[in-house]
């Protein structure tokens, strides 16, 4: 009943008569996968279009994270944050490693290097910071640390597709930083991933990482996986590259109208843009705090009945879900930034084409608590 329904995310698609082209090569060539024409055509292109010099394309970003792991060598103890996808502490399980969460910046909500060097151990090896809503995380913070300590640094870089740093991508920083390609995210083959490295030897060993461990056709150089992107998915992302501009500038516009009609309301703080960086927009997280008249799930529940689905991202924390809650850095005196956070955020619906009017019907659910509190 009432209005329709308005998702948080609906994936951006192109036009399906354009796709054909592209899948009548595949069909001509009879190259399905296994790292074929559109694999390459797609790597480079990602390349020049992102602004760094490797990258590698994976099935889907928690491969990626795996992958990566796996392409460092990482062992021992992973710093890394509580406030972020399951997926990005699930790499470290896969992988037999131990997360060792840290609190987050509560302006950023990134990882907050002041507390990194406090969890070092001589077990640590590496820090898997995430760069949350495409926001950058302190780059040059963490990378001082990690030179210090001798730690690698692996961005879980799921929300980050394009965004700039300081006239630079900011997926150059880190040893590798790792890329989800998933229908939610803001470029999309479906489902992929992506690793970005800095040099060819790494983008070798990835390659070989993917595709079971082989060098050649008779070497298995490691336990690899099965992670190669299929051309299908790869032409998809051929094609999804011709729009990624159009489609970013709608999701900027989208941002700045909802920032427009939410400002100044009172116990609703918006992520403030950070110094420098030209970001994504892919994601529009709201944070119910102190004066506004209904809790975070009082006004979660109420957009609901209203027909229109927030998320509440990143809501439980990773580090109190089962297999993550013992842990002693789990310790929710440890983590009350994040917690916060936690408690208090909505993720608005945003993506390329949600009309402003229905930008404006979401802004008039989150002031009409205000007319019935007088
Ligand atoms: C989406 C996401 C992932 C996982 O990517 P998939 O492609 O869905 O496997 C990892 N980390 C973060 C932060 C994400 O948002």
């Amino acid at each position: 009943m009432g209005s329709p329904k308005i998702f948080v995310t609906q994936p951006a698609l192109p036009p399906l008569e354009e796709f054909i082209p592209y899948l009548e090569k595949i069909w001509a060539s009879k190259v399905l996968t296994n790292c074929g024409p559109f694999h390459h055509e797609l790597e480079a292109a990602l390349c020049s279009y992102l602004g760094v010099d490797h990258l590698a394309l994976c099935t889907n970003g928690s491969i990626a994270l795996l992958t990566a792991l796996q392409t460092l060598r990482v062992t021992g103890e992973v710093i890394t944050t509580p406030y972020s996808f399951v997926s990005t502490s699930h790499s470290l399980l896969w992988n037999n490693l131990n997360p060792v969460f840290v609190d987050i910046d509560p302006i950023t909500l990134n990882l907050d290097p002041a507390r990194i060097e406090e969890a070092i151990t001589p077990n640590t090896t590496a820090i898997m910071p995430v760069h949350c809503y495409g926001t950058p995380c302190d780059v040059e913070g963490i990378q001082h640390i990690a030179d210090i300590y001798g730690l690698k640094v692996i961005y879980d870089a799921a929300h980050a597709f394009g965004v700039r740093y300081k006239g630079e991508s900011l997926l150059k920083h880190g040893d590798l930083s790792i890329l989800s390609l998933h229908a939610t995210k803001v470029f999309n083959t479906f489902e992929g991933g992506a690793i970005v490295c800095r040099d060819a030897t790494v983008k070798e060993r990835i390659g070989y990482l993917k595709n079971f461990g082989f060098a050649n056709e008779t070497t298995v150089t490691a336990s690899g996986i099965n992670g190669k992107m299929s051309e299908f998915n790869a032409a998809l992302g051929m094609l999804q590259l011709k729009y990624i501009d159009a489609m970013l500038a709608k999701r900027r516009a989208i941002e700045a109208h909802y920032r427009q009609c939410l400002a100044g309301l009172e116990g609703i703080r918006l992520l403030q843009p950070v110094a420098d960086t030209l970001g994504n927009a892919s994601y529009f997280p709201i944070f119910v705090g102190e004066g506004y008249p209904l809790s975070r799930d009082g006004l979660y529940f109420q957009m609901r009945e209203k027909n229109i689905w927030g998320r509440r991202y990143f809501y439980p924390l990773i580090s109190s879900m089962p297999m993550y809650r013992k842990l002693p850095s789990s310790a929710p005196d440890n983590l009350p930034e994040a917690q916060k956070a936690s408690d208090s955020v909505i993720c608005l619906p945003i993506y390329p084409d949600l009309p402003m009017t229905k930008v404006e019907r979401v802004c008039e659910a989150i002031r009409a608590p205000f007319a019935h509190a007088q």
